[in-house]
């Protein structure tokens, strides 16, 4: 049988992720993300698997994003039972990442029931039985260990640098003819704090999956957003004022806090205390300490303390009573808090209190999507709406897009040269169109043999 890939998500587009390979007698799925967006546009989208999971025999897992694993407890609410292969790390991000998912997802049904709106769009896609049911799936494969799917289709999992756990996967067939084909995951970026760079894996390639979402852009270095953010803590501590940052609280929050001890640690910011007030940022930072295998031990503070998220100035809170103290907090502090888009969670709470004061500053350090509170910050309003009331804003608001956890188009371009090749075909996934047009000049300026922007549902013969 000749392999055949088929691409259900993530084709024209970003979010989705899930590709299917039907090889050596098997059906395996590159991931099995959740689209994302307005939910009229995605709802149906998620709702109809395009496979029947009873039919898929694996997942192979790039790494624990929600656009990349938020559909895994669909498949298995309809019948797939495994097995699930991710690397550890990525497995124990699962546990923080799916019941939240899900969780989400209960919250939306409730509110549209209260709107009035029951029916088949109102429903939540799985419950938090499902999420659970998934971590039992996962197999733990580390970084660099070849396993044997089956008889004829073997993998690893190499460093993606794109978030803790991100893997991309190297996968050969040996029937009917020799056959190798890479699926990048998501490319991060050289120097991201505490993982290690992407290591594509070199040598000639059949097939390439590759992704493109920053394919037309180019990013700050990490290095340029750690000083920025190192001044502008010690300029508003100087001040008086208190430094907000809305943060996803899975990586962003982690890296934040590894760059504020690095800057603490070279007297680059005064002694002023740091609160993480997200019980999901929590979490997710006891994942980070169980894996300091993953670590990049070439970075300065990996190699002078495997404590990398707990030091003096850092306090984690956990409950609410004690974030409600936070309103009455005085003196300068810097508090990172979910949603990092400020669609909801405490930061809310925090911005309401603080962004009428002249001294205080919002700092943004990630991507914020039109229509949310974070962007009309972002933009500048002075007037925005919290919690249903109209709140004036004197705070200043920077912005920080050095901490991007994607590759820019110069370091796609390196990406793929690391490969070296010869590359025979490449398909361009997981980018807006016109980035995965620019990756695509991309491809065929590096001498790939043949490049396809795939549509959804397209399916190609390798
Ligand atoms: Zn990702
Ligand atoms: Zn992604």
């Amino acid at each position: 049988m000749t392999p055949r890939l088929t691409f259900w998500g993530a084709a024209g587009q970003v979010t989705g992720s899930m590709h299917v390979l039907e090889a050596a007698g098997a059906r395996i799925c590159l991931d099995a993300g959740l689209f994302q967006g307005r939910r009229k546009e995605t709802h149906q989208l998620n709702a109809t698997l395009p496979i029947d999971p009873r039919r898929v025999d694996a997942v192979i897992l790039s790494h624990a994003h929600i656009d990349h694993s938020g559909r895994l407890p669909l498949l298995v609410r309809h019948g797939f039972h495994g097995p699930i292969y991710a690397t550890p790390a990525t497995r124990d991000l699962c546990a923080v990442m799916l019941p939240d998912s899900a969780h989400i997802q209960q919250k939306d049904a409730e509110y549209l029931a209260r709107k009035g709106k029951v029916g088949e769009e109102s429903e939540p896609l799985y419950t938090m039985a499902d999420a659970l049911a998934v971590q039992n799936l996962i197999v733990g494969v580390p970084y660099r260990r070849p396993l044997y799917a089956r008889k004829n289709l073997v993998f690893e999992f190499v460093e993606a640098g794109h978030i803790l756990g991100s893997a991309t996967v190297d996968l050969r067939l040996s029937e009917p003819e020799p056959h190798r084909l890479v699926f990048s995951g998501d490319i991060g970026r050289s120097n991201l704090p505490i993982i290690r760079d992407p290591a594509p894996p070199p040598g000639p390639v059949n097939t390439l999956i590759v992704e493109s979402t920053y394919g037309d852009k180019t990013h700050e270095t990490v290095e340029d957003a750690e000083s920025r953010l190192g001044q502008m803590v010690t300029r508003v501590a100087e001040r008086g004022g208190k430094i907000l940052i809305p943060a996803f609280a899975v990586g962003r929050t982690q890296e934040l806090v590894y760059s504020l001890h690095a800057l603490r640690r070279r007297q680059a910011i005064p002694d002023i205390p740091i609160y993480i007030d997200s019980p999901m940022a929590v979490n997710a930072t006891d994942v980070f300490r169980l894996h300091p295998e993953v670590f990049d031990r070439d970075e300065w503070l990996v190699d002078e303390t495997d404590r990398l998220f707990d030091f003096p100035m850092v306090h984690y809170v956990r409950d609410v009573a004690e974030s409600k103290r936070l309103n009455s907090l005085t003196g300068p502090a810097v508090i990172i808090s979910a949603s990092g888009m400020c669609e909801s969670g405490r930061i809310l709470h925090h911005l309401k209190n603080h962004i009428g004061n002249h001294r205080n500053l919002v700092l943004f350090v990630g991507y914020q999507a039109s229509h949310t509170l974070g962007r009309r910050l972002k933009e500048g309003q002075r007037i925005v709406k919290i919690f249903g009331h109209d709140v004036e804003r004197h705070a200043d608001v920077e912005t920080l897009e050095g901490y991007s956890a994607h590759a820019d188009r110069d370091e796609l371009r390196d990406w793929v040269r690391q490969i070296g090749g010869p590359i025979q075909r490449a398909f361009v996934v997981h980018g807006e169109p016109d980035a995965a047009e620019a990756m695509a000049t991309i491809l065929n300026q590096e001498g790939v043999g043949e490049v396809v922007v795939p549509k959804h549902g397209e399916s190609f013969e390798l």
